[in-house]
């Protein structure tokens, strides 16, 4: 299970916290110390650490706290809440044009599951938010995704706006959204070219798109199995892109968590939606104050 390592290493010290009807500044140094490690060996970028652990002391050593009647309890709250802060605070959610269809540019490194994830986006749009979108097949590099987005379509009785691999990348999303104004469908959800490695043809390309397609959203897919690569890729495609919300794919999966504890503060972008698994209904908004709990206990 994702963050296990994480969450039993920050249990068994808050254990220690706990339960001590008195705790002083020194406890609290070595249990952030120890909390220090674990955030590292969790992959969670240096600087997050550094830059975390100095918040959570600086509040947690006050008078108030270690006065209190219940000094660990209070510690740990202080750590939740600051945990909290550093996935962004409350829910971000996806954005809704005034006027529709919203457009929303899906971008993201070959293999993250970008694909995948528009699929479950739409499947979101229209079972949660009663919404009406229209999947649109613009991956005309990886030979088999657009495909891949019309399974997907049909198994989800969603439709899928294709003009096949010879057409670029930007007519056809126009052409997507010229159709979704048609049909008064209300997101027009772009699977965009992905690549295996950054390169200056796909952020070329993928700028183009978001100059004329004028986006209302775009959602990063990153899988949470790369760990510090996932905040990197986050980094350069903010950079180039000015992203404005990030999907960690692959939570399901034994990631240590890293990225979803960094993403927020290195980025300045919330991580909107997690990927749960491989089905099309395991797409989940993300909760910073749930997910803190859970690592938390
Ligand atoms: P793309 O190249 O980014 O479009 O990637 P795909 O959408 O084809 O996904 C790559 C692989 O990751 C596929 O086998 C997906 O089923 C898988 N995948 C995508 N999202 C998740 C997730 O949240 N959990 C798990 N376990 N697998 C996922």
């Amino acid at each position: 299970m994702a963050f296990e390592s994480l969450a039993s290493r920050l249990q068994a010290t808050f254990d220690k916290l706990r339960g001590k009807g008195k705790v002083t500044e020194e406890d609290v140094t070595k249990a952030m110390r120890e909390v220090r490690l674990a955030l590292l060996e969790a992959d969670v970028n240096f600087k997050v650490v550094k830059d975390f652990v100095a918040r959570v002391k600086e509040r947690a050593v006050g008078q108030e706290v270690l006065k209190s009647l219940t000094p660990g309890q209070q510690v740990i709250k202080v750590v939740n809440d600051e945990l909290t802060e550093l996935m962004g605070g409350g829910q971000s959610k996806i954005a809704v044009a005034n006027r529709p269809p919203t457009v929303v540019m899906m971008v993201g490194l070959q293999g993250a599951g970008k694909t995948t994830t528009t699929g479950k986006l739409a499947n979101y749009l229209r079972g949660k938010l009663n919404r009406n979108p229209l999947l649109v097949a613009c991956d005309i590099y990886r030979p088999a995704a657009i495909k891949q987005l019309e399974v997907l379509g049909k198994q989800l009785n969603i439709p899928v706006f294709s003009m096949g691999e010879q057409v670029s990348p930007v007519e056809i999303a126009q052409a997507a959204i010229a159709h979704a104004k048609e049909q008064h469908l209300d997101y027009v959800l772009i699977d965009t070219a992905g690549r295996l490695h950054i390169d200056e043809a796909l952020m070329g390309e993928l700028r183009e798109m978001k100059e004329i397609t004028k986006p209302h959203e775009i959602l990063l897919v990153v899988d949470a199995m790369t760990g510090q690569d996932a905040v990197n890729v986050a980094e350069s495609f903010n950079d180039q892109l000015s992203i404005t919300g990030v999907v960690l794919t692959k939570l399901d999966g034994d990631t240590k968590g890293g990225a979803a504890l960094s993403v927020k503060a290195v980025t300045g972008t919330p991580i909107k939606f997690v990927g749960m698994g491989e089905k099309m209904d395991a797409l989940e908004p993300f909760h910073p104050d749930r997910m803190a709990s859970r690592i938390l206990g």
